[in-house]
């Protein structure tokens, strides 16, 4: 099966997976958990060598991009064993992470070594009160300091990643787009998506679509449209006097469907093979079971792979996992 790839019953190449290594986070942003949270017990959960193999299998499988995430990535255990691992996978060409920053500061210099050469980091607010109250948990400075220890070890891109909602942090689109030009970082708006009971706010009132943002910037800088495509729901900006890039992600908006190159495996090795639908295959159990048609039940799932979402605001959620479930 060396020469396999993962091609679905819409002619779509999957190339890119997103591995969640932990539900667990240091953090309780308000869209995306509860504030009072049960996580899985230990056994549930993949262990680091069987996360290590299901990586490796879908890199023999001729994924070229993977990208941990969780939860936060950072808190589980040894992590960095993982990936230092999967950073010497040869045929893999970007190993990279979603974090919320906040044990950069101690991990940034090992990330780097380990292969790491691109994070994303999540970061809704610069001002520390609100920072707290979207986080309920978070330190700004310890994120801020996080992101300084990135760059110092010579992670070559980061990303931020902020999640706009209406009466919350709208009003700091434009600081955060002159920190980001600043620091010499891209940065990514995302309008929020219907994963899991959220009771803290309304996702109707709170919505602020990616279109209202753009006209915003726009209004101080012109946008220029990137040509490269990221398979996923991220549409790409440039300024003229600037290196960053400005990213909307906008799952209502804008369908990206019919460009998806991508699935996602749970922490408990639930291969999803949509974001915003529940098909799946149960890679624990072909792990733990039989280990040796691990590869096959990869390629087996692609015939699942549904052709697109429909992500519905009235009529939420449909999707009850949380998003660290999930894992971004
Ligand atoms: N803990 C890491 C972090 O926060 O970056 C990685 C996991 S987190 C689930 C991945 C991304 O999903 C973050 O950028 C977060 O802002 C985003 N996210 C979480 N819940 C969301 C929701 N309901 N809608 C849109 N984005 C969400
Ligand atoms: Fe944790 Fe990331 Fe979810 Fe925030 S978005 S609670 S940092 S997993």
């Amino acid at each position: 099966m060396s020469s396999a790839r993962l091609i679905d019953r819409f002619g779509r190449e999957v190339n890119y997976v997103r591995l969640s290594v932990t539900d667990r986070c240091d953090f309780r942003c308000v869209y995306c958990m509860a504030e009072d949270m049960t996580f899985l017990p230990r056994e549930q959960i993949l262990s680091l060598e069987e996360l290590y193999d299901v990586g490796k299998a879908f890199v023999e499988l001729g994924v070229r991009k993977l990208r941990l995430t969780g939860g936060e990535p950072l808190v589980r255990r040894n992590i960095l064993e993982l990936v230092e691992k999967l950073g010497r996978l040869q045929a893999l060409h970007e190993l990279t992470l979603t974090t919320n920053g906040s044990q950069l500061v101690k991990m940034a210099p090992d990330l780097r070594k380990a292969g790491v050469k691109r994070i994303n980091v999540s970061l809704d607010s610069l001002n520390p009160d609100r920072f707290k109250e979207l986080t309920r948990t978070g330190d700004l400075q310890q994120v801020l300091a996080g992101i300084d220890a990135a760059k110092t070890a010579g992670i070559e891109r980061i990303k931020l990643n902020a999640v706009v909602l209406r009466g919350r942090n709208e009003d700091e689109v434009m600081d955060l787009v002159r920190y980001a030009r600043a620091e010499k970082l891209d940065i990514s708006f995302i309008e929020e998506m219907p994963l899991g009971a959220i009771t803290e706010h309304n996702r109707q009132l709170s919505f602020v679509s990616s279109a209202e943002l753009r006209e915003r910037i726009s209004q101080d800088y012109e946008l220029f449209p990137c040509s490269e495509n990221t398979g996923g729901p991220s549409r790409y900006y440039r300024m003229s006097d600037s290196g960053s890039r400005i990213g909307f992600i906008s799952p209502h908006s804008h369908n990206f469907c019919n460009l998806c190159n991508r699935v996602r495996v749970t922490v408990e090795g639930r291969l999803l093979l949509c974001l915003g639908n529940e098909h799946s295959v149960d890679l624990r159990e072909v792990l733990r079971g039989r280990p040796d048609q691990l590869k096959q039940a990869i390629v087996d799932a692609m015939a699942i792979k549904p052709e697109r979402h429909y992500f519905n605001l009235e009529e939420e959620p449909q999707i009850v996992r949380f998003m660290n479930m999930t894992g971004g």
